[in-house]
């Protein structure tokens, strides 16, 4: 008779993922501003592992740069993110990397303790990590900010967008309440929140400016200009003063229940994540990149007809 436990199978997985380059994030320092640049133009920057660890590196590199005033998060080509990586070749869930925190490696975890560890480390976590960061940071955004692109935009401090910028959380299509970084319900209304996870459609730079999500909308060609001088202005104030201010209000905002609101709301997205695979369509609901850019076109058919 067989002791084993089932769930002492690790379950081998290959890793299959071919990266089209070693520099998936940009760093540059000039008059006290760090540019932090995501570099995938080619799949609209949409985050592998790859690139959320350098984002953490350059993150680190910025805090520890004296120089560094203030940090401006930006996404190289049309789109400032796509969200998390679901179908490019560079898609890299299996890899190991060394790790921010102190959740164990996720790469053998069988069942649900796969994505849960892996998402507390590399989205949750990070992203925890990031809002954290005491110097400020400026998204400036353009084209498509969608799903976990919304994660990076909302961690930063402001968010300054040209008229063509779009915001997105398509995820309730795939089964799943909303991306790992829940805070909807703090950047929007409830009512609005709602209206945005339910129907899943793009909401433009303008309404977003009017619910109060985005600080500044400006054109296309005057983004960088706009965003540069504001962080211009920034790096002149005190450095202790920011970082200070910024702790206060982040504080404020765990205390309006963002914290815990966030770490429910991780424990029901991974009910859906598991609730998907035990259905047999996997963690996404039977969902990959192709599906939901074809339902995204639907509904842009649909509204136009
Ligand atoms: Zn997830």
């Amino acid at each position: 008779m067989s002791t084993q436990n089932p769930a002492d199978q690790f379950i081998q997985r290959d890793d299959p993922s071919v990266y089209e380059t070693q520099e998936p994030v940009l760093y540059a320092v000039k008059d006290g501003i760090a540019t932090v640049t995501m570099n995938r133009p080619g799949f609209n920057n949409a985050q592998n592992s790859q690139m959320t660890y350098a984002l953490d590196a350059a993150f680190r590199r910025a805090v520890d740069d004296d120089e560094v005033r203030v940090i401006v998060l930006c996404g190289e080509g049309k789109h400032f993110s796509a969200g998390h990586d679901i179908g490019t070749p560079g898609r890299d869930v299996n890899k190991s990397f060394d790790r921010a925190h102190l959740w164990w490696d996720h790469t053998n975890k069988p069942g649900a303790e796969f994505n849960y560890a892996r998402e507390q480390e590399v989205y949750l976590g990070m992203c925890r990590r990031w809002h954290d960061i005491p110097k400020p940071t400026v998204a400036m955004v353009q084209g498509a900010c969608v799903a976990g692109g919304l994660m990076l935009a909302w961690v930063c401090d402001l968010i300054i967008a040209s008229e063509d910028a779009f915001f997105q959380d398509p995820v309730v299509r795939m089964g799943i309440p909303g991306v790992e970084y829940f805070a909807h319900v703090h950047e929007l209304n409830p009512r609005i929140a709602k209206e945005f996870l339910f129907l899943g459609e793009r909401m433009t730079a303008d309404r977003a400016y009017q619910m109060g999500m985005v600080n500044r909308v400006v054109p296309r060609a005057q983004l960088a200009e706009e965003v540069q001088t504001i962080a211009t202005r920034l790096a002149s104030q005190p450095r202790m003063g920011l970082a200070l201010t910024k702790q206060v209000i982040n504080r404020v905002e765990d205390l309006q229940g963002l914290r815990a609101t966030m770490d429910m709301a991780y424990g029901y997205h991974h009910l859906a994540h598991a609730h998907g695979q035990l259905l047999g369509a996997g963690h996404l609901g039977g969902h990959d990149a192709k599906s939901m850019v074809a339902a995204n076109k639907n509904d842009a058919t649909d509204k136009n007809a």
